[in-house]
């Protein structure tokens, strides 16, 4: 049970919120062998941030329990974890906290093509885009790497320190309402941050980056972040814009520094099935 009140932050002033020592500038993971290198400007701590992910997430779950598309068990749920594991695994590569994550993994059976990881590692996949698009494994690995790669890189919370520089994320927390209420409403705000409001190219660019090497190293084949670009740009072309689109511009452009990136992390593809297939020709017993 919670019996603290909703962060005080959000109530201060942007300028008391910095005398607080709170706001940096890091790099919240290692380049890797792709390179993913910049520096971030964060306002909230991690742990504030992880905390208003966990209420958006139990929310959305929630909502999604009531409408009965919560999805408690079956084989699509089976692969989803799977390739989620294979995944995780991987992550200690760019930090090495991701460890003590408390990952999660759940499938919403909703005819939505839209797939997030929010931070802290809470993985939200959709049946309508494993469906409409028929996406094989490695194209369901290329999606949640780079979702995870956005959780890695902290980019949520550095959407949420943006927010707080132009004062959009301040409202709450001075309303009167009891504190579930209040942090419902809160997480609701940064659930619309975290998910609806776009990332920055240079956050697209890295989560493309980090999310290829990342299947890469767990044995999924890297052109398949390719094959499902091309998917995705289909899917755009009957008319209605997929939800990840809105946020996940697919075009030429994207696939071509993909492409460029394959010789950085085909080797490391190339490795894990070798090491898949030597563990795999040991005789058991
Ligand atoms: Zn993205």
């Amino acid at each position: 049970m919670k019996t603290r009140r909703f962060p005080v932050w959000l109530s201060l002033s942007l300028g008391i919120v910095l005398s607080l020592g709170l706001s940096g500038c890091v790099s919240s993971t290692t380049p890797g062998a792709v390179g993913v290198q910049r520096s971030q400007l964060m306002l909230v701590s991690a742990g504030q941030v992880s905390q208003m992910a966990e209420t958006a997430f139990r929310e959305q779950n929630t909502q999604a329990a009531s409408k009965g598309t919560f999805v408690r068990s079956g084989p699509e749920l089976d692969r989803l974890k799977r390739i989620a594991n294979r995944l995780i695994a991987q992550t200690r590569v760019y930090r090495d906290d991701t460890a003590q994550w408390a990952w999660q993994v759940v499938l919403i059976d909703e005819p939505v093509i839209n797939a997030t990881c929010y931070p802290g590692g809470k993985i939200t996949f959709y049946t309508g885009i494993i469906r409409q698009l028929r996406l094989t494994d490695g194209e369901i690995a290329a999606i949640m790497g780079h979702e995870i790669a956005h959780a890695l890189r902290e980019h949520g919370r550095e959407k949420i320190s943006q927010s707080m520089l132009q004062q959009t994320l301040a409202g709450v927390a001075v309303a009167v309402a009891p504190d579930k209420q209040r942090e419902v409403a809160l997480a609701n705000q940064a659930a619309t941050i975290l998910v609806q409001l776009p990332y920055s190219r240079h956050m697209e660019l890295e989560a493309d980056k980090m999310g290829i090497e990342l299947m890469a190293r767990a044995g999924f084949d890297p052109r398949e972040a390719v094959s499902m670009q091309r998917k995705l740009m289909a899917a755009s072309q009957g008319g209605r814009t997929p939800e990840f689109l809105s946020t996940h511009p697919a075009g030429e452009r994207r696939m071509q520094d993909l492409n460029e990136l394959l010789p950085l992390v085909i080797p490391l593809y190339e490795r894990t099935r070798q090491e898949n297939a030597a563990a795999a020709a040991v005789p058991r017993g």
